[in-house]
């Protein structure tokens, strides 16, 4: 492909993605392919000549869309929002024009300073003092990996210049809330804790974790000798956005001298809204915060912000510096691939820029505001219709729902074999219906239906929409 060539297909590249936006609503929310579906259509070997890429979109059209599901669908109420708005998409495009590396900051000096500059905007939106310094990861279960990996470095006092994990006298170990996001378990592995050093405490019945328990956990972990490492607190739970009580956490991690990492993947988001930031009251205490904008904010995957205390504590346990990364100006610059994991770096900080440039802070805000609202006018429905059950408090745009038919299967309330396969089948008729897409979840025994609220797409006719075909399925099945 030559350039004029590129600058012709781009256009129509463009007009593709733009007509799949614009018909999106017509597309069945969740993929209906099954597993092979989408292979079978491709041939066993690669093609041995190149030839027209423009033969692309017929394959896009019918070997590729069937296999999506539909993430910036309006009817979208699975798992969580992950919006990829045009600005970010656009963003996308130029950074993978610009091919840019942004490992070290003289391999290209715009990616490091426009990625301070974006991380900074973004603190002062979610009302962070100027004590946090930001990074962009990959991923919320990257940079708590890395949180956890600071914090066994705290406490080892950088045991892994040593002996590493063999070292220590005491066994380091990590608590967060039996409610807490997967990646926290796998970053306490990863990160060579071991699962007996992994406590999972117990939560109160709005499924936040419970301060008591934890200090009892604590306590007993100290009278065997163990050494309390890292003390993780989540702002927005997966199943129903639970609000960990950070305050009364940070007290005990400052008490116990515990490393305390803040998981807001998902709620973070939310703080750029004056009136949420009560969610995580105590925040400043935190050594290092996650939240996705890949989530809920709209710069589309991957954007994670990592915010971080203590930077040199950060670049002294993931530094590197071999003699062909060094640099003139390592002095006065930052250098993001000591930052975390990986050396090579894309330029995603666009993604953000893009995002607020279009839409600016207040943008933001109503987007987040009428997806809120949104929820709370689901919430009142739920809540006034008899046959239906809550099993979360609404802090955010999560509901956690259940039909309990005690009109006509007045067994029902007490059977709970028998409300599962009830609700699977509510959800499963919505999702195969291609109009909206939730996702069917257990939560501590019980079967329920969570729905999401948060494409930028999304409306309160999406959202009424949706609320009627739930109660005419819930009649039907
Ligand atoms: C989504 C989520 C994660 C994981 O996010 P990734 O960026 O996909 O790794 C972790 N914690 C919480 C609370 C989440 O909502």
């Amino acid at each position: 492909m030559n350039n004029d060539e590129f600058r012709k297909l781009g256009h129509q590249f463009i007009d593709w993605v733009a007509d799949y936006r614009a018909n999106l609503r017509d597309l069945p929310v969740m993929s209906p392919a099954k597993p092979g579906d989408i292979r079978g259509k491709f041939p066993k070997s690669p093609p041995p000549q190149g030839g027209d890429l423009r033969e692309v979109f017929a394959d896009l059209d019918t070997a590729v869309l069937p296999g999506i599901t539909h993430w910036n669908h309006p009817g979208f109420f699975a798992y969580f929002p992950s919006n990829t708005s045009y600005a970010s998409i656009l963003a996308d495009l130029v950074a993978s024009g610009l091919g840019a590396q942004g490992m070290s900051w003289q391999t290209s000096p715009a990616a490091t300073e426009v990625e301070e500059v974006v991380m900074d905007w973004l603190r002062q939106m979610l009302g962070l003092s100027e004590a946090f310094t930001g990074v962009i990861h990959d991923t919320a279960s990257t940079a708590t990996l890395c949180a956890l990996i600071c914090a066994r470095e705290k406490a080892s006092n950088f045991g892994q210049t040593r002996n590493g994990l063999q070292g220590g006298a005491s066994k380091l170990v990590v608590y967060a809330s039996d409610q807490s996001h997967s990646s926290i378990e796998k970053a306490a592995l990863l990160a060579g804790f071991g699962k007996a050093n992994l406590r999972l405490i117990e939560t109160d019945k709005d499924h936040a974790l419970r301060v008591e328990p934890l200090l009892l956990a604590i306590q007993e972990d100290i009278a065997m000798g163990k050494r309390p490492c890292a003390l993780v607190a989540c702002i927005g739970t997966t199943a129903t956005t639970a609000i960990d009580p950070l305050k009364r956490m940070a007290e005990l991690a400052e008490k116990y001298r515990l490393w305390l990492h803040v998981d807001a993947a998902m709620a973070g988001s939310a703080m750029i809204l004056p009136e949420c930031r009560w969610l995580w009251e105590g925040v400043e205490a935190a050594d290092s915060i996650v939240l996705n904008p890949h989530k809920w904010l709209g710069t589309g995957f991957d954007l994670s912000a990592y915010y971080a205390k203590d930077p040199q504590h950060l670049i002294r346990v993931m530094g590197t510096n071999p003699s062909y990364l060094r640099t003139a100006h390592d002095e006065e610059v930052k250098n993001f691939r000591d930052w975390g994991v990986p050396l090579g770096r894309r330029f995603r900080s666009l993604k953000l820029w893009f995002l607020l440039l279009d839409q600016g802070v207040e943008g933001l805000q109503n987007r987040l505001r009428r997806d809120l609202a949104n929820a709370g006018w689901l919430k009142d429905q739920v809540d006034k219709a008899g046959d239906w059950e809550r099993l979360a408090p609404v802090p955010l745009q999560t509901l956690c729902i259940r039909h309990v038919p005690d009109r006509f299967m007045p067994q029902a309330r007490k059977d709970e074999a028998l409300l599962r396969a009830h609700n699977l089948a509510i959800a499963e008729t919505v999702n195969r219906s291609g109009r909206a897409y939730l996702t069917p979840s257990v939560l501590k025994g019980k079967q329920m239906i969570r729905v999401s609220i948060g494409a930028e797409g999304t409306e309160r006719k999406d959202v009424e929409a949706l609320w009627s075909q739930l109660q005419d399925v819930a009649e039907k099945v």
